[in-house]
């Protein structure tokens, strides 16, 4: 496997990062993760959008234009000989001194790995997901917002080890305010009385799969509606569904021990996990 490291492309074994590196040291960094699919990079541009804005909002300069770093993940790709991949672009503050001033890091780094990635949740697609709401909260909108794609996920990690104690496949984040969030690694909606809902992106990543399932949405003529939720409307939903980069669509069928509508996988859901794998087998960047 070979990555891209600053400019070069490096064997796995090979490509490292300097215990200096802000991105190591302080999570100081930024990064995407993005998937090909039949040697297609499905929404590229939107991708390499929100990892420039990432970069912008904690104020670190991407050493490369977007066409250039577009080029390095195709590239990677190519290098890779990668179909059907996982991609993982970051960019590091990089290396500094022991002090968390970016003052000192004249040189952000830039990598690039990618790797062969198939159905994250295996048959999972099929008998859904169960999901355990967490005491962890997703930050609101402030200095680090949840917009902010950073290397610091230690907010997700804490989600994530809650919901594994419990025994459940994904975490639910709600805000300190209470309204519904987002998964660990993965936005939610969900369904009640044929309408779909999913809260606004103050609260959560800006999902490039959430979009994308709201176009799909409306392209089925399914009404879609996005409001605040809270608790209550995920507990009685008739359909819950996550959307995400990795996990694509997949249904939760339990969530903290209750069963969503009958406990299967339902109608929206299905036509949403459907009209996912079309678009993403069918369109994309070669
Ligand atoms: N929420 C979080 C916290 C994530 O890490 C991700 C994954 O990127 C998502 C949501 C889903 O976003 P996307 O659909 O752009 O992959």
């Amino acid at each position: 496997l070979l990555i891209y490291c600053n400019g070069e492309y490096v064997h796995k074994s090979k490509a490292s990062v300097s215990v200096f590196d802000h991105g190591f040291l302080y999570g100081d960094g930024v990064f995407e993760g993005i998937r090909a699919y039949n040697g297609r990079v499905f929404k590229l541009k939107e991708h390499l959008d929100r990892l420039y804005d990432s970069a912008k909002a904690i104020a670190l300069d991407i050493p490369m234009s977007k066409e250039e770093m577009s080029e390095a993940v195709l590239e990677t790709l190519r290098k890779n000989d990668l179909r059907d991949a996982y991609i993982r672009p970051l960019v590091t503050r990089g290396v500094g001194d022991l002090g968390l001033d970016p003052r000192k890091c004249p040189k952000p780094g830039v990598f690039i790995i990618a790797q062969y990635w198939g159905a994250m949740y295996g048959d999972l697609y099929e008998t859904g997901l169960t999901g355990v709401t967490v005491s962890v909260r997703r930050n609101a909108a402030d200095a680090l917002s949840p917009n902010i794609k950073s290397l610091n996920y230690l907010n997700n990690i804490l989600a994530k080890i809650e919901a594994n104690a419990k025994g459940g496949d994904e975490a639910i984040f709600f805000d300190s305010n209470g309204y519904l969030s987002e998964g660990s690694g993965d936005n939610i909606f969900i369904i009640k009385n044929g309408k779909v809902y999913t809260p606004p992106t103050i609260n959560n990543l800006k999902g490039i799969t959430r979009a994308t399932a709201i176009e799909l949405l409306e392209e089925m003529n399914i009404p879609i509606s996005v409001e605040n939720l809270g608790m209550f409307d995920l507990y009685t939903a008739d359909e819950i569904f996550v959307t995400g980069t990795a996990a694509e669509a997949a249904p939760l069928v339990k969530v903290d021990g209750r069963a969503i509508g009958n406990g299967k996988p339902g109608p929206v859901t299905k036509k949403m996990i459907k009209a996912f794998e079309v678009i993403t087998q069918n369109t994309g960047t070669p």
